[in-house]
């Protein structure tokens, strides 16, 4: 078993950008600028955020971080996001989520002009991924693409096992694995929770993604011996013995499974990492995008 350590590609891929941050700057080019809304509270948000500002730093983007309130009005949000989308400063941002459940997400994603969409939600951003054209392909499915690629992970004809059809890490994963390209040209399988007998299908894939929030949902009978397995599950599950009083959990046993794998994830330090390059190559994009317009 090999460890698709999603910790050391993240830290190469923020390499390489710098290094491209420190060629733009030489050139007396514009430095890519993130920024971020954050609407209320949420512990997890902030702590997504925050990380998303200092990745930020760490590369040598300029990122600016929007707080509103947990009871802003879901007009006053829109007027953010106009002001951001016609901000020339700003190349790409995103609006973290979940948001509270008096504004209405869709019409958020829609109110993003699709050029600074670097979460890649947007219905125009989905669309064009679908029909293969060039977009922001959202972070998550973006981050395990990259990972496959650069551990050339053969994906062409084999059978790929995607579990859990969500919008943001399912639904685009089962569409870029199809897609004619590499990594890519896998025969997908989509499952979710409506799906019988799921450990069988499980059981034939040759690559298994897993993306449903049940800690440690995966167990050895429903991996193949050989498999490559990716874990894109994070469920906080409470632990006294830490200091922070959690920790995170994947959507795979990944003791009782790793033996059997050819290549595995770990949680944390496989997917979440890459997710957050992701992001940083998308913004990279976004600038560059913002210079041809
Ligand atoms: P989600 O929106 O809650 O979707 C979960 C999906 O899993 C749904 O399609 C659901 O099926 C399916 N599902 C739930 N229980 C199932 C079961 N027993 N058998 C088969 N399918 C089942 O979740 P998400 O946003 O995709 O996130 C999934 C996990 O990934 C979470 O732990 C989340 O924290 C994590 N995540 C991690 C990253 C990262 O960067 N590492 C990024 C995003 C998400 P139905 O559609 O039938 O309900």
């Amino acid at each position: 078993m090999q460890l698709l350590d999603g910790k050391l590609t993240s830290e190469q891929i923020k390499a390489e950008i710098a290094e491209q941050v420190n060629i733009i700057k030489a050139s007396g080019g514009k430095v890519p600028h993130l920024a971020a809304i954050l609407v209320g509270n949420d512990g997890a948000s902030e702590t997504y955020v925050n990380n998303k500002v200092l990745d930020c730093r760490q590369v040598g983007f300029e990122s600016t971080l929007i707080r509103l309130d947990a009871d802003v009005s879901e007009a006053e949000l829109l007027s953010r996001i106009d002001a951001l989308n016609k901000d020339k400063d700003i190349d790409g941002f995103i609006v973290q989520v979940p948001l509270p459940k008096h504004i209405d997400e869709t019409r958020v994603t829609l109110a993003i002009d699709p050029m600074k969409d670097v979460d890649g939600f947007s219905p125009a951003s989905v669309g064009r991924m679908t029909l293969g054209m060039p977009t922001f392909i959202s972070a998550t499915p973006h981050g395990i693409m990259e990972l496959l690629a650069r551990y050339k992970i053969e994906t062409a004809g084999k059978h790929c096992v995607v579990v859990g059809r969500s919008s943001i890490v399912g639904t685009p994963m089962s569409i870029l694995m199809s897609r004619n390209s590499n990594p890519g040209n896998a025969t997908v399988t989509l499952v979710h929770s409506r799906t019988p007998d799921m450990a069988a299908i499980c059981r034939s894939a040759d690559i298994l993604i897993v993306a449903i929030g049940k800690p440690n949902f995966i167990n050895e009978s429903m991996v193949k011996d050989g498999a490559v397995v990716v874990d894109v599950g994070i469920t906080r599950v409470e632990d006294s013995t830490r200091p922070s009083g959690f920790r995170l959990v994947g959507d795979v046993d990944f003791d009782a499974v790793k033996g059997k794998c050819s290549f595995i994830t770990p949680v944390p330090g496989g997917v979440g990492p890459m997710t957050r390059a992701a992001l940083l190559m998308n913004t990279l994009k976004a600038q560059s995008m913002q210079l041809q317009k």
